[in-house]
């Protein structure tokens, strides 16, 4: 295998009508996804869609989506896999700068897609997930006549151009390569003990990175993966139970969702092996909690799209280590730089930036030279804008992103802290943290709260305990009650947008 493109083939022969893939709408086994995937391949070559081209994904978690994903890649096409969230004008200009020969789209946003491409300096083949005029229609794609083209990937060459997910502003699109998707997808089957008999419920949008190597891992694994076209906490309890779920995979917004849940109580949980999550902090009183009420460890990983998918997590049976996000995985670098001087280690278990090098690194950012060159340094080592620390067994702790620090009369204050304590609170279901302006301070830290159902809890009451758990000059001055946090099409909350509701 190459690269994801032969994924497909390879399990397919092997698993053949095992289920591969469930969703609401469809089960497909790997011959049938192995199968139609060709018939896309087939179909996009018929169509003059040529080897290098970029093809675009952009529609919400389907099983003509993971088809189609597939199918782009065994046409030898780089795919575009566009998070959902965009604005049509976002999209039009990642079509337009990526330059895509074809774009696949459901049928209600299809539209839309149509609209915009007509000002498109070259001609697109739309793709809807159903019959709309104007469209080449997903069955009329499957059906076209033609051999599947021959494709033998170049391990190095670009497979997908992935975005990131936006939570500090604008999407980024990385070019990942071939060994480098692949590579990932192995290394997450093979961390989390990925096996035929697994079955995944998730809820990770298709085109991030986790939700693919999530995917794409089970897969290899020869698992089966119940893919939910968007995340709703009942109705995960619900897949859970009814498939007999050996792992739930998703970011912390959605562990604190389920654990929320009126119908957590009388949820079965119980064929549930491990759970992983990802993307962002997660309090450790959260995984506690989960833990307890799952019977299930729940595994952390970090990962970002620069490197294709994970960089970090444990190792299935290893011995749990509360708080941290793993270890590299085998064949990835991984040091911690000093914050002013990015040449130099910071001393062990002192926080500095964690830098990545090694084969899932992007090869950079697609059409911007400028902000390759300010994340991948000569020697390859990749800036990941977070700040961690690491200790003397080589597991990695994220303090939290450097961009969202907050500086409240000249002391660094990272959100994360301030969250993770309020987080443990009875009467805190979510929480997020950001700065506010102040005349003399300079920053404030704020604190924005989903109080849990049927509780009314007190600013004073919720400063007064962080008060107890922080040194003074991080306590949050502020509290703020929401009814929900905003967050991006993955789940994570997104501080900013929370500021700028917030801040006059
Ligand atoms: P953008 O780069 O567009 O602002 P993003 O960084 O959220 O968005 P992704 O590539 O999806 O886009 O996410 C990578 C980032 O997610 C990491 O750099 C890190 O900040 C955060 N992250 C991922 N996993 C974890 C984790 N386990 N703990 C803390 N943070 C995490
Ligand atoms: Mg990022």
């Amino acid at each position: 295998m190459n690269g994801p493109g032969d994924i497909l083939r390879t399990v397919g022969a092997r698993f053949g009508e095992r289920p591969a893939l469930v969703t609401a709408t469809r089960t497909l086994s790997f011959a049938e996804l192995d199968g139609r995937s060709d018939r896309v391949a087939a179909g996009l070559a018929a169509r003059g869609v040529e080897p290098g081209r970029p093809v675009s994904l952009y529609a919400q978690n389907r099983w003509e989506w993971v088809v189609a994903y597939h199918g782009a890649l065994k046409a030898g096409a780089v795919v575009n896999p566009v998070n959902v969230m965009l604005t049509p004008e976002e999209l039009a200009f990642v079509l337009r700068d990526c330059g895509a020969a074809a774009v696949f789209t459901s049928a209600e946003q299809a539209p839309t897609v149509l609209e915009l491409t007509r000002d498109l300096p070259e001609p697109i083949t739309v793709v809807a997930f159903g019959d709309v005029e104007g469209a080449v229609s997903f069955d009329e794609l499957l059906g076209a006549d033609g051999p599947v083209p021959e494709i033998t990937a170049d391990p190095d060459a670009p497979s997908t151009i992935g975005y990131t997910s936006g939570t500090t502003g604008h999407p980024k699109g990385a070019v990942q390569s071939h060994r480098a998707v692949l590579l990932n997808c192995a290394l997450t089957a093979t961390m989390h003990g990925r096996r035929e008999d697994d079955v995944v419920v998730t809820a990770l949008p298709a085109p991030h990175v986790y939700g693919n190597v999530v995917i794409n891992g089970t897969f290899l694994a020869g698992g089966t993966v119940v893919l939910m076209e968007r995340f709703d906490a009942g109705a995960a309890l619900r897949l859970i139970g009814e498939h007999r779920a050996t792992l739930f995979e998703g970011v912390p917004a959605m562990y604190a969702m389920l654990l929320a849940h009126p119908d957590l109580a009388g949820a079965d949980l119980s064929s549930l092996t491990r759970c992983t999550v990802g993307g962002q902090t997660i309090p450790v009183s959260t995984i506690r909690r989960w833990e307890e009420r799952s019977g299930a460890p729940l595994i952390e990983l970090w990962g970002m799209t620069e490197v294709a998918g994970l960089g970090t997590t444990h190792a299935r049976h290893a011995p749990p280590v509360p708080g941290s996000i793993g270890v590299a995985l085998p064949g990835v670098q991984l040091r911690i730089a000093d914050l002013d001087d990015v040449t130099r280690d910071a001393p062990v278990g002192e926080p500095g930036e964690l830098m990545v090098r090694g084969p899932i690194v992007m090869s950079g950012y697609h059409g911007n030279p400028e902000a390759t060159a300010a994340t991948i340094e000569p020697d390859g080592w990749l800036h990941t804008g977070d700040v961690a620390t690491m200790d003397a067994t080589g597991h990695v702790f994220v303090v939290d992103r450097l961009k969202d620090m907050i500086i409240t009369g000249g002391y660094n204050v990272y959100p994360a802290e301030v969250e993770r304590v309020l987080a443990a609170h009875p009467k805190v279901a979510m929480v997020a943290a950001g700065p506010v302006p102040d005349a003399v301070k300079g920053e404030l830290a704020c604190a924005y709260v989903v109080p849990v159902a049927g509780t009314d809890p007190t600013e004073d009451e919720l400063v007064a305990y962080a008060g107890e758990h922080l040194a003074p000059y991080k306590r949050p001055r502020l509290v703020r009650f929401v009814d929900a946090l905003p967050a991006t099409s993955t789940g994570k909350i997104m501080r900013r947008e929370l500021i700028k509701q917030f801040t006059p």
